[in-house]
C-alpha cells in the first residue's frame, strides 16, 4: 500500500523509512505509470509496477 508524503507530496511504499506520516493510499495515483515516476529508493524493492 502507498503512502504520500505530507512533506513533499513523494510517494512511497508502506514501510519506507523515509515517511512517517504520510497518508496512506488504496493505489497509486494514475500519473504514475511506472517505477521509475517514483523516485524514493523504497521502490526498489519492486520489479515492476504490477507488483505493488
Ligand atoms: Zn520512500
Amino acid at each position: 500500500m502507498p503512502i504520500m508524503s505530507g512533506d513533499d507530496l513523494s510517494y512511497h511504499t508502506n514501510d519506507c523509512p523515509d515517511v512517517d506520516d504520510g497518508m496512506r493510499l488504496t493505489d497509486l495515483p494514475e500519473e504514475i505509470t511506472s517505477l521509475e515516476d517514483l523516485e524514493c529508493t523504497c521502490w526498489e524493492q519492486y520489479d515492476s509496477l504490477a507488483e505493488v
